[in-house]
């Protein structure tokens, strides 16, 4: 068994074409030759199994420590593949600051088919088991939220979980298996949006779903193949070659954010700053015990009176972009860009504020983009 980096870059050995080629090639084939009517072959149509996707899956099924992976169009298809197990009048709790994209599908599209949801701080396990009724089956969270950083214990709500029969799902996309491996501290489905720190270039738009045992994948396998919703070959590839980089990417996003920790501490116009890495919070606690690092976003609160907008229009190397977890940074203001959906009573209820600024920490050399958002933050008028 190797170690976790070499996984990395290594994956599983592929002896399965005929040219001793070192990468999977993209297979771009629809469709697989029977040698008889009865033949039981490995491939027979690319939507329910293509070589380089299967790639894919297996090597993130095996970082995540899982029984099989799936990868999906995005990761909103995988998320719709996962919670689509479920059946109607099934009860699921989920936490109260999951991503928008989730809230949409959930309100706007599982409901309709009889699903149930209750959203609670999963932060705060009392919460979770209060919220637990007959018909309940599963508990969806994120193990850090987007864009405030709060952390939940993956241990302490998959035990809840476990006492009443009830799956753990956590989507790991600000993580990855790098810095977290929920599936070993008790879940039952980890899954990502690989468009982020997985794919790692902004490039491509992607998701995975990762079962830890082969009933689930199962029924997820049904799901991925019924729905439809696959990964592309060449997207499968690009995703299988970040991946082989993410072990550097990540120790980069994270000493990058540290650094800029650091330096948005040192900032008089700073007045909040977001990033569980901050000793003494309850996030801090429980990232320390269950995860490797804490992440490469870092979240801040600019003073009253300050222009936010002018703010996160004025860096230059930091482009203001939605999305996260790339080599390069991004910046964005929640409440107009990523969070805008939400009512201005929600967005207050969910602490986004005007003054909220979210920061996707790059791999970029920490004096530019300190530079950088030093010259923004010397640009406004105090
Ligand atoms: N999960 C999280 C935490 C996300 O941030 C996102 C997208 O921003 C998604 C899921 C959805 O992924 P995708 O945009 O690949 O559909």
């Amino acid at each position: 068994m190797s170690e976790f980096d070499t996984k990395l870059v290594h994956g599983k050995p592929q002896n399965d074409n005929h040219t001793g080629a070192v990468n999977v090639p993209i297979y771009n084939s629809s469709t697989y030759i029977y040698p008889s009517v009865e033949a039981k072959i490995p491939y027979d149509y690319s939507r329910s199994g293509n070589p380089t996707r299967n790639y894919l899956e297996d090597q993130v099924a095996e970082l995540e420590n899982g029984y099989r992976g799936f990868a999906f169009s995005s990761g909103s298809a995988a998320i719709h593949g996962v919670l689509s197990i479920f059946s109607p009048g099934d009860h699921i709790i989920i936490g109260k600051e999951i991503y928008g994209g989730t809230f949409r599908l959930i309100n706007e599209f599982l409901k309709r088919w009889q699903l149930e949801f209750t959203a609670v701080d999963t932060q705060d396990p009392k919460e979770v088991e209060a919220a637990i009724q007959p018909n309940t089956k599963a508990i969806y969270f994120e193990s850090f939220t987007n864009p405030l950083l709060h952390v939940t214990s993956v241990k302490a709500t998959s035990e809840i979980a476990k006492k009443h029969n009830i799956l753990t799902i956590v989507d790991n996309t600000f993580l990855t298996p790098y810095l977290q491996r929920p599936l070993d501290l008790g879940a039952d489905i980890v899954l990502h949006s690989a468009t982020k720190y997985l794919g790692g270039h902004s490039d491509v738009i992607a998701g995975i779903a990762v079962a830890k045992d082969e009933k689930i994948a199962d029924r997820l396998y049904f799901n991925q193949n019924s729905i439809g919703a696959v990964l592309s070959p060449e997207d499968s590839s690009l995703v299988r070659r970040g991946i082989q980089t993410l072990a550097v990417r990540m120790d980069r996003h994270l000493s990058n954010a540290q650094k800029i920790v650091e330096f948005l501490q040192s900032r008089p116009e700073i007045s909040k700053i977001y990033y569980p890495g901050i000793l003494g919070s309850r996030n801090y606690e429980i990232a320390k015990e269950e995860t490797d690092g804490f992440g490469g976003i870092v979240s801040f609160e600019l003073k009253d009176g300050l222009d936010s907008t002018k703010f996160v229009e004025g860096t230059k190397l930091i482009q203001l972009a939605v999305s996260l977890g790339a080599v390069e940074s991004l910046i964005e203001l929640p409440y107009k860009m990523t969070h805008a959906e939400l009512s201005p009573e929600d967005q207050l209820k969910a602490g986004i504020t005007h003054q909220l600024v979210r920061l996707s920490v790059g791999i970029e050399d920490p004096k530019d983009l300190i530079n950088d958002l030093a010259q923004s933050l010397d640009k406004l008028e105090k």
